[in-house]
């Protein structure tokens, strides 16, 4: 028997769910897009994605995924042949450092494997050894949404001084803008790229480079910038069509206004930090729980202070991860992330891991309702597990 009939739920780390609000602000006919309120409502985003990222720096805003705000972010600060050094602690910013290959940098990888992050002493001392200050910029997630760890990016940037060097600190923040505290200005990082699809709770479709002064003196010598991914244009517009190069992503912009609305101006940034560590603590007990007793569920990342607040990556044996995936998606109607964390697809670790999405729009419901459809296909599929997982979960949820 399938159970499968009410509304369908994604818990995977991106796209996140999107509000009923931001769709229904994005079900309009056309807008003018030579005048009037479109132009402005494009101008009242600005401050407000700024007010989330923590920086009173540039924004250009790409009518793109993820990965163009990564091009993008490469090519109006790099030339060719410069060395970039990458931070490895899962898989998205060693993606970063070979998206930009093609374009000609070269990244140099500090791998710190798939269930770690970033050791500060370990960049100070690498830095301390480019004596000629060869390495450009360094490169690393917040979240790495593949192994689910958090870094500490303070503390990495405190290395990067500590040992003088001048490389630029570039962050991606794709999976954890507004579901993780993250200070731009204060923590001093130089650049940071972001999407619209994962804490922002906007389709796919919109990302952004922010860059401080020190970014912005890099694009002067970066003869990598091509005509459509320049910032320049972009974070100062002559006329409304330089703000994409082109038309406007028009409905897009009406459903980030809607989202910034909820997250700037009703929930608040802080707010949202704080219940987003909520849940991840809400869902960190049922997993600890799960693989108590000989249970077969273990954390990716085995610290809490390294744990993303956006993804939790969860490890099995005897492929449980996809059949525990596809009982959710088959039965339960919850879609679960697949496991990243593995080099092949579709090898025996493969299947071996997946992944809880926990980022944006979220409530109690949703969370119990993903956490329990987890519960139940451990059972239905006699799946060695500690119970009393949804039991905790509420224990937390009840704390706060
Ligand atoms: C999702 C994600 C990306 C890729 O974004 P796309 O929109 O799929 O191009 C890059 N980095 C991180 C950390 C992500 O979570």
């Amino acid at each position: 028997m399938s159970l499968n009939y009410g509304r369908h739920l994604v818990s995977i780390p991106g796209p996140s769910v999107i509000p009923d609000r931001v769709l229904n602000a994005m079900h309009r006919a056309s807008p003018n897009i030579y005048e009037g309120s479109l132009i402005e409502l494009t101008d009242s985003l600005i401050p407000d994605l700024k007010t989330v990222a923590r920086t009173k720096g540039k924004l250009a805003i790409y009518i793109a995924n993820g990965h163009g705000a990564w091009e993008a972010a490469i090519t109006n600060t790099f030339s060719k042949g410069d060395k970039v050094l990458v931070l490895g602690t899962g898989r998205f910013a060693i993606g970063w450092g070979e998206w930009g290959r093609t374009t000609g940098i070269e990244p140099l990888v500090l791998d710190f494997g798939k269930s770690s992050p970033a050791s500060p002493d370990k960049l100070e001392e690498v830095l301390r050894q480019d004596k000629d200050h060869s390495l450009k910029a360094v490169f690393v997630t917040q979240t790495d949404t593949a192994s689910s760890v958090t870094n500490d990016i303070p503390a990495l940037r405190k290395a990067i001084d500590a040992a003088n060097h001048p490389a630029l600190l570039m962050v991606d923040c794709i999976a954890s803008l507004g579901c993780e505290r993250f200070e731009m200005d204060e923590w001093g990082v130089d650049l940071m790229v972001a999407g619209c699809q994962k804490g922002l709770m906007v389709p796919p479709g919109l990302s952004f480079v922010f860059a401080n002064e020190r970014a912005l003196a890099a694009r002067a010598n970066a003869d990598l910038a091509t005509s459509y991914w320049d910032w320049v244009p972009r974070m100062d517009p002559a006329g409304f069509y330089q703000n994409f190069g082109g038309t406007a992503p028009t409905h897009h912009l009406f459903g980030l206004r809607e989202a910034l609305d909820m997250l700037v101006h009703e929930e608040g940034v802080e707010q949202a930090w704080a219940r987003q560590e909520h849940f991840a603590k809400v869902i960190w007990a049922a997993v600890e729980t799960w693989g108590a007793d000989g249970g077969d569920l273990t954390f990716n990342i085995s610290d809490p202070i390294a744990r993303s607040r956006a993804v939790t990556c969860i490890r099995t044996s005897d492929g449980n991860g996809t059949k525990i995936r596809r009982w959710c998606e088959d039965i339960a109607g919850l879609t679960l992330g697949i496991g990243l964390v593995a080099d092949t697809q579709g090898s025996d670790e493969w299947h071996n891991s997946f992944r809880i999405g926990h980022m944006g729009h979220l409530n109690v419901p949703m969370v119990m309702g993903t956490l329990g459809s987890i519960d139940s296909a451990l059972k239905v599929l006699d799946i060695p597990h500690g119970n009393g997982a949804l039991e905790a979960a509420a224990q937390v949820i009840s704390e706060v």
